[in-house]
């Protein structure tokens, strides 16, 4: 046993990165680690660097994880978390079948893991511990490598049966461009960062010009992350610019529809390129909700997250028994 307060563990895995945390009964981060999402191996692959991530953290806060009083994960796709399974990952490297990682993990680990939904895991963080706690009810987009969202509804998690937030795939253009999901004209098209990329390599491929790609090899980087846009946008480099301008006109369309719906008291704006660019282009988003509201004299609270980057993995660690 160890002589130290008890703690837990929490594991955001992202299309991008893996992001994990140490925290306390107080939700205190006692340690931190991340390291970049495999795009080999599948899921097996996957798992195996989730837990070398986490023991990481857990060395950053002098704990191993044996000693862990538990470990949530907040993971996307299909989350089945009394089965302990997730399928359907689309971001993930060879994730569409039904895989057991809770079970994998806490055999890794030697300690109980629990999973749930990772956008809806770091919306309920925001909500009980963020940028959501003056609300009752709040929806969550998280913009990142696709475009997620989480709803409570009244002080609960608004779940549906099990696939209800998927802001991304809201239709903001019949029969517009593909989405990463199959279908067309989905927000997450035109927003998530995936897809943004693919647009860009397309003109790029075409002769268009950027410095999104030099950028990117300049940062030894093989996709173009957060900062890379941030970057390339800071340089007024004009095809990043259109990609973000394009980007968040289908953020705006988006959010005002599922505001138009729910009539919720808050957006709060999360995820990789959320938390970047909130400062920046989130008066815009705002902006373009409110041209699309009904009710466009009562506009909800519009919020950043405030957990930042380690809310996901913050809000994991809530799931776990401590
Ligand atoms: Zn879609």
């Amino acid at each position: 046993m160890s002589p130290r307060a008890k703690a837990g563990g929490g594991i955001d895995l992202g299309g991008t990165k893996i992001q994990t945390v140490i925290v306390n009964r107080r939700n205190e981060v006692l340690g931190q680690a991340r390291a970049a999402t495999p795009r080999k191996g599948g899921p097996k692959a996957i798992a195996a660097a989730m837990a070398e991530v986490l023991a990481e953290a857990g060395e950053n806060a002098g704990y191993a994880t044996a000693d862990l009083t538990g470990v949530g994960v907040g993971s996307p796709g299909d989350v089945d978390a009394a089965a302990g399974t997730v399928s359907s990952a689309k971001n993930l490297s060879g994730w569409s079948r039904s895989f057991p990682l809770a079970a994998v993990l806490s055999d890794e680990l030697g300690t109980p893991v629990a999973l749930g939904n990772d956008v809806q895991v770091a919306t309920t963080a925001e909500f009980e511990l963020g940028a959501g706690r003056p609300y009752d009810s709040v929806l969550g987009v998280f913009w990142g490598t696709g475009v997620g969202g989480g709803i409570v509804l009244d002080g609960k998690d608004w779940l549906g049966r099990g696939a209800a937030g998927e802001i991304g795939h809201m239709v903001v253009k019949r029969g517009g461009r593909r989405c990463p999901c199959g279908n067309r004209g989905c927000m997450e098209a035109y927003a998530g960062r995936a897809a943004m990329e693919a647009r860009a390599r397309k003109l790029a491929g075409k002769g268009r010009k950027t410095v999104l790609f030099e950028l990117m090899e300049g940062k030894g980087k093989d996709r173009l992350t957060s900062s890379v846009w941030a970057k390339a946008v800071k340089q007024d480099d004009k095809l990043a610019v259109k990609l973000i301008d394009d980007a968040v006109k289908a953020l705006g369309a988006a959010i005002a529809s599922a505001v138009n719906l729910l009539d919720i008291e808050a957006v709060i704006l999360g995820g990789g390129l959320g938390i970047r660019f909130g400062g920046l282009y989130g008066p815009e988003i705002e902006r373009r909700v409110g041209k699309n509201l009904f009710d466009a004299a009562d506009p909800p609270a519009f919020r950043v997250a405030e957990l930042g980057d380690l809310g996901g993995a913050v809000g994991a660690a809530q799931l776990a028994a401590r």
